[in-house]
Order: C-alpha cells, then sequence, then structure tokens
C-alpha cells in the first residue's frame, strides 16, 4: 500500500511538474509574441546619407556623451548595390529605401527602366497617415527627393521641388528655397505652398523659429531656411537638425492615423567626399544627437518603430592607428567616393526584430510596408 502511494506521489509530481512548466512557457511565448509582432502606429527612418560602421564608430570615440546607437537592441546589415553598378549612388539608394527597387544610379522614384513607382509616402498618405521629411541638404537633393518625386535625373532640382508641392507631405524641413522661389519657369512655388495649406517658413535663423511650435489645430509646415543645402555643423548650422525633428514629432504625431517621418544627417556624406574628418565627426555628432531625442519620444509614445540606417558608405572611411600607436586613433580615407561594404540597420521598437539579418536595401521598404499594412 505504501508503495502505491509513493508511486501515485511521484505520478502526480511528475504531471505536476511537467504542466506547470509547459504553461510556464506558454505564457513566456504568447508574452513574446505580442510585443515583437505588435505592428507600430508610427515609423521614423533615420537615415545618415554615407554612414559605414566606421563612421557610426566615431559617436564612440569623438562624443562627450555615450553613443545614441549603443540604446538598439536590433542590428542587421544590408546589401547596398544598385542596378548595374556594385556601388550605389544616394538616388538609386534611396530609391532602393522608398520604393523597394533597384536602379541605376542617379534615378530618382523611377525604376531601371525609368518608370515611375510609388514610394511609401505615396502609399500611406492615401491611407491617412501623416508623413514628414527633414535633410541637412536640400530638401531637393537625392535622398529626401527619393520619398516623393519621380525623376530620370537626381539633378533635375526644379521638378523634384514640383513634385514635393504636388505631393501628400504633411511636414517637410531642409534648405532649397531656389528651387521652389528663383526657378527658370518662373513658377512661384511658395505661393503654390500657401494655397495648398502650409505653413512656410523661410526665415534663415532656424533656432529661433523652431523652438517656437504652432500652437492649436496643426497645420501642414514647409521650412526652407537655406538658398540650396543647410550650412555645415562646424560653419553655425546649430540645432536645426534636432529642431526641426522635436517640431516634425510635435506636429505629425497629432495625427490619430500615425504618420512616418524620414530624417536625413545629409552631410556626413559630403565629409566622406572631402575626405575631412572633422567635418565628418560634427556631422555625425549631429545626427547622434538627434537620433537620442526620436529614441526619447519612442520610448514615450510606445507605439513607434526607430530605424537607423544610411545608403552606403562614404569614404572608405576606417579608424587608423597613428603611426602605430594602438592607443591613438586616426581617422583614415581610401577613396573620395561611395563604398560597396555592408552598411549597419538599427531598430527598436515594435516590429523591430524583422530588421535583424543580412538582406538587401530593397527589404528595408518591403519590412516598413508589411508593418504599415498589418
Ligand atoms: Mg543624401
Ligand atoms: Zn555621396
Amino acid at each position: 500500500m505504501k508503495k502505491y502511494l509513493t508511486l501515485i506521489i511521484v505520478f502526480l509530481l511528475c504531471v505536476f511538474t511537467t504542466f506547470s512548466c509547459k504553461k510556464a512557457k506558454a505564457t513566456n511565448k504568447t508574452e513574446l509574441t505580442s510585443s515583437e509582432n505588435k505592428a507600430p502606429k508610427n515609423i521614423i527612418l533615420l537615415i545618415g546619407d554615407g554612414m559605414g560602421l566606421s563612421q557610426v564608430s566615431v559617436s564612440q570615440f569623438y562624443n562627450n556623451e555615450t553613443s545614441n546607437f549603443d540604446r538598439f537592441s536590433i542590428i542587421g546589415l544590408i546589401k547596398t548595390s544598385a542596378h548595374g553598378s556594385l556601388i550605389t549612388d544616394s538616388a538609386a539608394a534611396a530609391t532602393a529605401l522608398a520604393s523597394g527597387v533597384k536602379t541605376y544610379n542617379g534615378a530618382i522614384g523611377v525604376t531601371k527602366d525609368s518608370i515611375s513607382v510609388e514610394t511609401i509616402v505615396e502609399q500611406i498618405s492615401n491611407r491617412g497617415i501623416a508623413t514628414g521629411l527633414i535633410a541637412t541638404s536640400s530638401i531637393t537633393h537625392a535622398t529626401p527627393a527619393s520619398f516623393y518625386a519621380h525623376v530620370k535625373s537626381r539633378s533635375m532640382y526644379e521638378d523634384i521641388a514640383y513634385f514635393l508641392v504636388n505631393s501628400d507631405i504633411d511636414f517637410f524641413a531642409g534648405g532649397g528655397l531656389k528651387f521652389f522661389n528663383k526657378r527658370k519657369d518662373k513658377k512661384d512655388l511658395i505661393a503654390q505652398l500657401k494655397r495648398n495649406g502650409f505653413d512656410v517658413n523661410t526665415v534663415v535663423l532656424p533656432q529661433n523659429i523652431l523652438s517656437n511650435p504652432p500652437s492649436g489645430q496643426p497645420r501642414k509646415q514647409a521650412i526652407l531656411l537655406a538658398e540650396d543645402e543647410m550650412p555645415k555643423m562646424n560653419e553655425g548650422r546649430g540645432d536645426f537638425l534636432p529642431n526641426a525633428t522635436k517640431l516634425a514629432l510635435e506636429v505629425l504625431s497629432k495625427n490619430e492615423n500615425g504618420f512616418f517621418l524620414m530624417i536625413e544627417g545629409s552631410q556626413i556624406d559630403w565629409g566622406g567626399h572631402d575626405n575631412d574628418s572633422d567635418y565628418l565627426i560634427s556631422e555625425l555628432l549631429d545626427f547622434d544627437k538627434t537620433i537620442g531625442l526620436v529614441l526619447d519620444f519612442a520610448i514615450q509614445n510606445g507605439e513607434t518603430l526607430v530605424i537607423v540606417t544610411a545608403d552606403h558608405e562614404t569614404g572608405g572611411f576606417t579608424l587608423s592607428n597613428d603611426d602605430g600607436n594602438d592607443n591613438k586613433i586616426k581617422p583614415t580615407f581610401s577613396t573620395n567616393d561611395h563604398s560597396a561594404t555592408l552598411i549597419p540597420v538599427f531598430a527598436e521598437g515594435p516590429g523591430a526584430s524583422l530588421f535583424g539579418g543580412i538582406y538587401e536595401n530593397t527589404a528595408v521598404y518591403t519590412k516598413m510596408i508589411s508593418l504599415f499594412s498589418e
């Protein structure tokens, strides 16, 4: 009898243990799945033009603050080749990110056969999602242009500006005023923007204006603060990028259907082209600071996916040792053009786990649009 009792107790213990373990596992899995698979309401895509891994490393070695790149939990790598070229330019790369197609270098929002292809901005604004673009170049430059324009060559700035004025974009900030008000066709696109319901801000002191966001019902914002590109960081751009980002978040987050915001650190690329490490470092640190405030917003908001990536690397930039001294870093360049190296992707927030792994740059678009479609 005692023997049977022991057996029964052992049997019950086994059943209980197995059951509770299974239950615990199941609960864990449910929690994990729900947080991983939850689709974001908002997506913020930050593009560091020309930002490879050595450029990202600048935020570790030349920064008085802790690098904001350290705050991401999901990291991936993208392959950046263009159609017909192993090494991409910013136009083909941004078209891949914005529309999910590989096209030729120089193409803006068109396929390899020069046929217009819908951008993520066009697709989601049809569904009531608000959209915004910020760049430290002209807003008609290749990277931002690829999110709203369709032209066969990136140098068609006046045509690109025309696309922007007639797009559904709710917020934009950058340089490029002359492509709106000093055009060969004499069209006044600033007046057109106002007719289309934009508050237009062309005052050249960004800090003053951007620190006073409009009160009441948010209106569409067109901010053009330089004739062509914005000034370099080390020539007095100040907090244009973080301030424009703050204002964009304030305006766009009022939309109840969510928003998409693209923010470009445009001039990291130009520091690379110039083989000018001081230029590159100051631009990278400005971008890093902007990432920090975007992450702060996203954490507080809870429904925002933040993705940071680049279009390609520029300069063949590396952090070498200085004359054999392993305790001193000497920024070094191997080209004044773009390179073919893999580019990192950083993601945080709902849907971030989709961005781990190694994949083509076109898949960034595919992943984003799939999250907006859930
Ligand atoms: Mg660019
Ligand atoms: Zn470039």
